[in-house]
This record gives C-alpha cells, sequence and structure tokens, in this order.
C-alpha cells in the first residue's frame, strides 16, 4: 500500500537520515556521479554536518572552492545584501560588482594591461579562453596540452583534457590536440610549433592528484610560445585566488601568461569563473563572440569581491603558506619524527594549502574512507594519490588535530585493505 511506504520512507528519514538522503540521490540522478557516501547539510567554519548530525574537519573545501570556508560572515552578508538589491541583470545591462570584480582581478594579474571574461564555473572560463585563442591566432586550430590534465566537461575544455577515459567517449573535437607528457619541457618544444594557436597548462596538476612540475617548466613553457608565436593559457580554475599562498599559482614563477581562467575558490562557494586575457589577447573577441546569461551575474560577483576582501584583510595568502608547510612536514612524518615516514607515503607535494600525498600502493580510496569515519574529509583523485584543498582560513589547530590522527587513518587503511584480499 502507498500508504505503507510513505510511512516507512518517514521511518528511513528518521532513523538513518544519512541513508535515506543517499538512496534518494542514486534513485533521482544520473549514474555520472556515482553513489556519495554522505550527504552535507551544514557547515560552520572548516566544520560540516551531515545528516545524522556527524561533524567533519572539511579538508577539501568542496574541491578548493569554499575558500572562506563555510557560513563565512563576509559572504554571507555580501550575498544577502546584493540578492536584496539587485540578483541578476543579464548582459544586456552594467552592474557594478561585475565591474568592480573585473576591476580587481585586473589589478591582482599586476602587470601588462589585462581585459575580462565573467563565467560561471571553470569549463566555461576555459571555454571562453579556448575561443580567445583561436579568434588572436586565426585561421590556427591546432593546440598542446598536457597528459594527465584537467580543463573541465564541455567538449572543447574536455578535448583539451588530458585523460583519455573521460576525453575519448565523446570526440573526436574541432580542434587539433597534441598531448605532452606534464612537466618535460623538451617535449612541449618538440610539439609547438608556428602551426600552434595556443598551449594549455595547469601550474600544477590538481585532478591528477597535486602534481607539481619541475622548477622553471611555466619559464620553458612561456618561452617556447614565444619562439611559435603562440598563446600561453594557464588554467588556475584550481590553484587561483590564494590557494597556493599567491594570487596565482604561477606567480611562484617569473611569468607572464596571455591567458588565465579562474573559478574554484574565486566566488567563495558561489558559482563564478573567469577568463583574463592580457595584452593583444584581450583584444581578440569581437562583439557577438562570445557570452553567457549568468556570467558576471551581481550576486556571484559580490561573493567574489567578499572572497577578495577577506583574503586581503585577513592575511590568508600568509596564512596558507605557513599552514601549508605545516600540514606538509606533517604529512611526510606519517608516524611522528620519531618514528620516521610512514611507509606508505611516498611524497608530499603541492604548495600552500593545496597538497598532493603520493602513497605506495593504490589505495588513496581507502584512506579517504577510514578518515571520513573518523571525521576528516579528504578526496582521492587518483587511486595512489590523496588531495588535501581546505578552505584558506584553516587554523594552526584544525591542522594539528588532522595531524595528530594521520598515522592511525594510514595504519587502518593499510590494514583494511591487507584485510580485504
Ligand atoms: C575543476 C577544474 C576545471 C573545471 O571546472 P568546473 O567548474 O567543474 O567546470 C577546469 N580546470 C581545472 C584545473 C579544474 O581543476
Amino acid at each position: 500500500m502507498t500508504g505503507g511506504r510513505q510511512n516507512n520512507a518517514v521511518l528511513a528519514d528518521e532513523v538513518a537520515p544519512n541513508t535515506a538522503l543517499v538512496d534518494r540521490f542514486e534513485a533521482v540522478f544520473m549514474a555520472n556521479y556515482g553513489r556519495p557516501p554522505i550527504p552535507l547539510v551544514r557547515g560552520a567554519g572548516c566544520t560540516v554536518w551531515d545528516a545524522d548530525g556527524a561533524a567533519y574537519l572539511d579538508l577539501l573545501a568542496g574541491i578548493a572552492v569554499c575558500s572562506l570556508g563555510h557560513a563565512h560572515p563576509a559572504l554571507v552578508e555580501a550575498v544577502t545584501r546584493q540578492v536584496g538589491l539587485l540578483a541578476h541583470t543579464s548582459n544586456l545591462f552594467a552592474n557594478k560588482p561585475a565591474i568592480e570584480l573585473a576591476e580587481r582581478l585586473v589589478s591582482l594579474l599586476g602587470g601588462p594591461r589585462a581585459r575580462v571574461f565573467l563565467s560561471n564555473d571553470g569549463a566555461t572560463a576555459n571555454e571562453a579562453a579556448i575561443k580567445v585563442v583561436l579568434r588572436a591566432r586565426a585561421p590556427l586550430r591546432h593546440f598542446v596540452a598536457a597528459e594527465r590534465s584537467f580543463h573541465g566537461r564541455t567538449l572543447g575544455a574536455l578535448a583539451l583534457t588530458g585523460k583519455p577515459s573521460i576525453r575519448e567517449p565523446f570526440g573526436p573535437s574541432a580542434l587539433e590536440v597534441t598531448f605532452v607528457p606534464y612537466g618535460d619541457a623538451d617535449a612541449l618544444e618538440a610539439a609547438v610549433t608556428t602551426r600552434t594557436a595556443g598551449v594549455f597548462l595547469e601550474p600544477i596538476l590538481g585532478e591528477s592528484g597535486v602534481v607539481a612540475p619541475p622548477a622553471g617548466y611555466l619559464r620553458q613553457a612561456r618561452q617556447v610560445c614565444d619562439r611559435a608565436g603562440a598563446l600561453l593559457v594557464l588554467d588556475e580554475v584550481q590553484g587561483g585566488i590564494g590557494r597556493t599562498g599567491r594570487w596565482f599559482a604561477y606567480q611562484h614563477e617569473d611569468v607572464v601568461p596571455d591567458v588565465v581562467t579562474l573559478a574554484k575558490g574565486l566566488g567563495g562557494g558561489l558559482p563564478v569563473g573567469a577568463c583574463l586575457a592580457i595584452g593583444a589577447a584581450g583584444q581578440a573577441l569581437r562583439p557577438g563572440d562570445h557570452g553567457s546569461t549568468f556570467g558576471g551575474n551581481p550576486v556571484c560577483c559580490a561573493a567574489a569581491l567578499a572572497v577578495l576582501d577577506t583574503i586581503e584583510r585577513d592575511g590568508l595568502l600568509a596564512a596558507a603558506t605557513a599552514v601549508g608547510r605545516r600540514l606538509t612536514e606533517g604529512l611526510r612524518d606519517g608516524r611522528g619524527p620519531a618514528d620516521g615516514p610512514h611507509r606508505l607515503v611516498t611524497a608530499v607535494d603541492g604548495r600552500g594549502l593545496w597538497l598532493g600525498v603520493g602513497l605506495s600502493r593504490p589505495v588513496a580510496a581507502a584512506v579517504v574512507d577510514v578518515a571520513r569515519r573518523r571525521g576528516f574529509l579528504l578526496n582521492a583523485p587518483v587511486p595512489d594519490r590523496v588531495r588535501l584543498a581546505p578552505p584558506l582560513i584553516l587554523g594552526v589547530e584544525d591542522a594539528d588535530r588532522f595531524l595528530s590522527a594521520w598515522p592511525a587513518i594510514l595504519a587502518e587503511a593499510e590494514q583494511a585493505r591487507g584485510a580485504g584480499r
């Protein structure tokens, strides 16, 4: 009977709200994401709670998105004020938060004058960048990108993504793309010719588990592009806006790109992205070439301005550097300084609050699972790497709380794996 089923559903909701919600998720959404482990219902600072009421220290920030943590007063105030004033204008009219945000982003770049396109997310920031390159270098359509890179799921950004398993089912693309091993400047030099329109690179590979290139790689990429006349596009969607302790991850090297794309951390949880084109590249798009209904939405732009203001006012770039160092050292010493590093941990890579822990065996999923059951959110972008991308407001006490649990998490994950075989 229908009534009986409803009663059972209500009962399940009360007894096991987590399971009930995840079951409903699975029943209604397409299969692309798989079954999430838990639903989250609220957050404050660096803590989030699930529907059963369990608390977690959020060391992932919605994949490098919630730069100010959760329910930060500056973000709540800015969004609330703007939504009560004017929620949307379309791009047929100008709005002040969008203008201010574009001005701020241009000034953060420093150096040569840039022009801005505001998008909704990372993929659409990269789509804009692709069009900028195609216009600037017409009629060339050849791109060079890196193996293991990630630039988004829309068809243009996906064509430049160096993960065949997610790209190939949806090809072939209208773009001609050559993939080169990430971090190998000689391979890049060999692939880029005078026929190349643009080179797309992440300053650090995010979705492959926070893998940094050898020092000097971006500078060499700049030289290769200059020799061939190709545009250098740096995808800062994950690494930009303070994640590495600088506004942009490429600023750790002395290099000026032609195009920079941003998104994840920019809106602090609201969807906003940006494509910044420097110098001549900023003049490439012509009237009517591109657009977005929601891009430059005043509420999202107000959120981004609150994020930038707070990072500046609270010194979060320096904080990300300092707390990131502490985490890096602690993660390496899986058993504490006295016992030396845990045998599972091969390396800790990345910068600031963007860290990838390399594991000697493909047990990253087990590590993430154990960590979650002990109250810490991390993720495993690839089988042998664990990613941390906590809010930029992460404090030393919270970092230390995780570090004291880290050796036990590794040990338990190793045991769970051993028992499972
Ligand atoms: C996440 C990501 C994207 C895609 O961003 P979406 O907002 O998911 O479209 C693009 N590039 C990089 C480097 C990313 O990490």
